[in-house]
């Protein structure tokens, strides 16, 4: 049966991964639109390869050259943040959240409508408005499907049981490139080193979320509203091999695991069918030839950021939101050299502490909500940045 698919950042990592899994299955979906940022050339080529209707472009500047590269093919285009939420609203069984950052937050928020699935990736929408978020889905009978391979392998071993015997749901972390490095030598850490992940292939923002366990804290939020579990049943694992990607213990000590050799198109391919499989002609796992799987304790010395990211989920109310914002600002200063490595979770650090003293910190209702919170943590965070200059360089440099 043929369903029809729109592509939210298809242009992007996910994106990318994503149209490999549906042109292995072109008889299964036709594409309805595809969104990228800014890239107008590249938008295009994914527009033709999958033969969509529409192709959205976030960056209204680069909308004539849009309009050239998709001249002759028959495709619509259009650019703007009003031509992306169209796209997202368009007549379509499946949408596969793919921007990166809260920039998806409007388009993906757009996307829930009745009945339809939504293959999540995007777990800013989770981590600054999940509650007003997952209300929204289940009001409208949005199923989600969750494309983040932790949480893909925790969705599939929560089937095994019911929610309230889960005693544990464990998300594990491959430790990212700073793993075995001492304190002294990550914080002299640069963007290049940061960047090259040591398993997966992924975008700029998310390779230095996983070098400073970010990402982590992100997804253990992202878990609390996706499958409803309290903060003190989640938790994290380090685990070097990227195999197992999430555990959940039950009440009377069995473990469901999720396994798979780390390629997104596996979650991907599994969260666009759900509960069905879409055969995918991948390498399969091959245990004895791994011969060790090997797991460790995450070190909340080294990676404060994790440490940061628990304290907003257990503070709850708008933290998540301003930890992720700050941790946005964070990290563009890092890459662009302004600040150390561990000028990222100062940063995070000193803007979470600073909101919560000055600010009303109530669950944001929606994520217009959410967006204004946003805003409000970015300035603080560019402010905390800017400070006296003689202290600008030392900041999260060799401490
Ligand atoms: P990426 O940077 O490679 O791609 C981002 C996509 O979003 C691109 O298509 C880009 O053009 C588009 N985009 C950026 N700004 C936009 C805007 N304002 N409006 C519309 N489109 C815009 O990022 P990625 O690694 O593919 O990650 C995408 C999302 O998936 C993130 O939320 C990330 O946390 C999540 N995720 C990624 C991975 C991974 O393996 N890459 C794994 C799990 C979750
Ligand atoms: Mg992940």
């Amino acid at each position: 049966m043929t369903r029809s698919l729109t592509i939210l950042g298809a242009t992007g990592s996910i994106g990318r991964s994503t149209a490999d899994v549906v042109l292995a299955h072109r008889d299964e979906f036709r594409v309805e639109a595809v969104v990228g940022g800014r890239d107008a050339e590249a938008l295009a080529k994914v527009a033709r390869k999958l033969g969509a209707r529409f192709a959205a472009l976030a960056d209204e500047k680069a909308g004539s050259d849009l309009k050239g590269a998709l001249s002759g093919t028959g495709i619509a285009g259009g650019a703007g943040s009003s031509a992306v939420i169209e796209a997202a609203e368009r007549d379509a069984e499946l949408v596969l959240a793919a921007i990166s950052g809260t920039a998806g937050l409007r388009p993906t928020h757009a996307a829930l409508k009745p009945g339809r699935r939504l293959a999540l990736a995007n777990k800013e929408s989770l981590v600054c408005a999940g509650a007003a978020f997952m209300a929204d889905a289940n009001r409208l009978g949005v199923t989600i499907m969750p494309v983040d391979s932790e949480h893909n392998a925790l969705d599939q071993a929560l089937a095994a049981g019911r929610n309230g015997d889960v005693e544990k749901a464990v998300i594990t972390a491959s430790g990212g490139p700073f793993r075995t490095w001492t304190r002294e030598r990550i914080a002299q850490a640069s963007p290049a080193e940061a960047s090259a992940h040591p398993v997966w292939s992924m975008g700029n923002k998310i390779n230095i979320d996983s070098a400073t366990l970010m990402n982590k804290g992100l997804e253990l939020i992202e878990a609390h509203h996706l499958f409803g579990l309290e903060p003190d049943r989640l938790d994290v694992l380090v685990h070097p091999e990227s195999i197992v990607h999430g555990l959940v213990q039950w009440s009377d000590g069995a473990v469901t695991a999720g396994l798979a050799l780390p390629d997104m198109k596996v979650p991907i391919a599994n969260a666009l069918r759900h509960h069905e499989r879409l055969p995918m002609d991948l390498p399969r796992l091959d245990l004895a030839a791994i011969g060790r799987l090997t797991f460790e304790q995450p070190d909340e010395t080294r990676f404060p950021c994790l440490a940061l990211a628990r304290a907003a989920l257990r503070a709850g109310g708008a933290m998540p939101v301003v930890l992720n914002a700050a941790n946005e600002i964070a990290v563009e200063a890092f890459m662009t050299g302004r600040i150390g490595f561990y000028g990222i979770s100062e940063c995070v650090e000193t803007v979470c502490s600073t909101f919560l003293k000055r600010n009303n910190m109530t669950v944001p209702a929606t994520v217009l909500d959410a967006l204004a919170i946003d805003e409000e943590a970015r300035d603080m965070a560019r402010q905390v940045l800017s400070g006296p200059a003689e202290a600008k360089p030392l900041l999260g440099a060799g401490k």
